[in-house]
């Protein structure tokens, strides 16, 4: 299988000692739309600037396309960079900002007018050509980044935090458009974010990274459903976590002891879960069903076996077709639950009680303890 990108066993030492990436590992095929993800300075940004160029590479391998690019420069590189700030020439118009990449090739002129053309037309800007990018507005600024780093026609595409100058409403629509394009275009994105909603409603894969490691990666429903390490648990998503210990594992299914009684969990992972290892159930908000305390137990058991938490309604409230709860166990622990108006008006009220209760293959059991 031919990758469009390769990292293997890539580290970043910073002259200072400063160990900013360690062991990265990623293969990543043609056309993915990639994010790299992680609260500040877990080592995206360096990443990225490997992959560019503008910064060394310890020790591993970078591959573009096949070709080990580690000691290539940035310019020979196929690949095109856009910063947060977009790094817009003040002094030139919006279509000698988009030509500017193809006039240091000394592209021929006939050419290089018909790409930018192309380009410009392609992502709306075709009736500001002339406008010098000072005076426009955040949308239309990058969108113009956008435009120079494509031009060149790039095999990958790599953004950083594109979307972070803009204000909320405008990232959504520029979401959108930056999805749409890339579809089109087919090529290649890789995306530094540290929003959450941005990955998951952008990326074919998340890169989850926690002080310079790798901690996951997955589609973004199988992170938010499926977090794989306690650090995803708690960066991703909502997830209630469970302490325990392992009772017994039966076809992939653990049972451990927790200050809730027996409560389970599917053992994706394959991890030895011997009796009394310490592990511990992570149930994603969207896993929960909420049981009024009055349904009958024989029911209950049938549908959740042990997996049934006691808890308060404290507060409900609905929006258009979804009913959001909040409830709190009896340790006092809150969580947030939601799910369809049909399946839970009439049945719950606010200040009474009720179950937390899943389906044992909808939880995951993973380590308590960091590996
Ligand atoms: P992120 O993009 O996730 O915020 P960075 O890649 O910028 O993270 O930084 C990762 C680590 O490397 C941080 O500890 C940061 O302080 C350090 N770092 C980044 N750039 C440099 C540099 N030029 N020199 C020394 N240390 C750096």
């Amino acid at each position: 299988m031919a990758y469009d990108l390769q990292l293997t066993n890539v580290y970043k030492t910073y002259d200072n000692g400063t160990p900013a990436v360690i062991d990265f590992n990623l293969d990543v095929e043609k056309g993915e739309f990639i994010a790299f993800l992680g609260p500040s300075g877990c080592g995206k940004s360096t990443t990225l600037r490997m992959i560019s160029g503008f910064e060394t590479i310890t020790s591993g391998d970078l591959m573009i396309r096949g070709k080990r690019v580690n000691d290539q420069l940035p310019e020979k590189r196929p690949t095109s960079m856009i910063f947060q700030n977009y790094a817009l020439f003040p002094h030139m118009n919006v279509r000698q900002n988009v030509s500017f990449g193809l006039e240091v090739k000394k592209m021929p002129r006939a050419e290089m007018n018909r790409k930018v053309d192309q380009i410009l037309e392609k992502l709306g800007l075709s009736d500001i050509a002339g406008f010098p990018t000072s005076r426009l507005s955040g949308g239309q600024r990058q969108r113009i980044a956008l435009a120079r780093s494509l031009v060149v026609e790039p095999d990958i595409l790599l953004l950083d935090e594109p979307l972070g100058a803009l204000d909320a409403n405008l990232r959504k629509s520029i979401q959108n458009e930056l999805k749409l394009l890339q579809r089109d275009l087919g090529i290649t994105f890789v995306f530094v974010t540290h929003a959450q909603s941005e990955a998951l409603a952008l990326s074919d894969r998340i890169i989850v990274m926690n002080a310079g490691r790798i901690e996951q990666i997955s589609p973004p429903r199988e992170l938010y459903t499926r977090p794989s390490s306690q650090f995803v648990a708690r960066f991703i998503g909502s997830n209630t976590i469970l302490p325990g210990t392992v009772l017994e594992q039966t076809d992939g299914i653990v049972v451990l002891q927790t200050a809730f009684g027996p409560l389970a969990g599917a053992n994706l992972a394959g991890i030895d879960a011997h009796a009394g290892r310490a592990m511990s159930i992570i149930l994603p908000a969207e896993a929960v069903d909420l049981l009024p305390a009055d349904m009958p137990e024989q029911e209950m058991r049938a549908g959740f076996g042990t997996n049934m938490i006691p808890c308060t309604i404290d507060r409900l409230q609905i929006v258009g077709h979804i009913m959001h709860m909040d409830v709190r166990f009896d340790d006092g622990q809150k969580i947030k639950v939601e799910g369809h108006v049909d399946k839970y008006r009439d049945r719950l009220k606010a200040g009474g009680k009720a179950y937390v209760a899943w389906k044992s293959a909808k939880a995951t059991v993973i380590d308590s303890q960091e590996a």
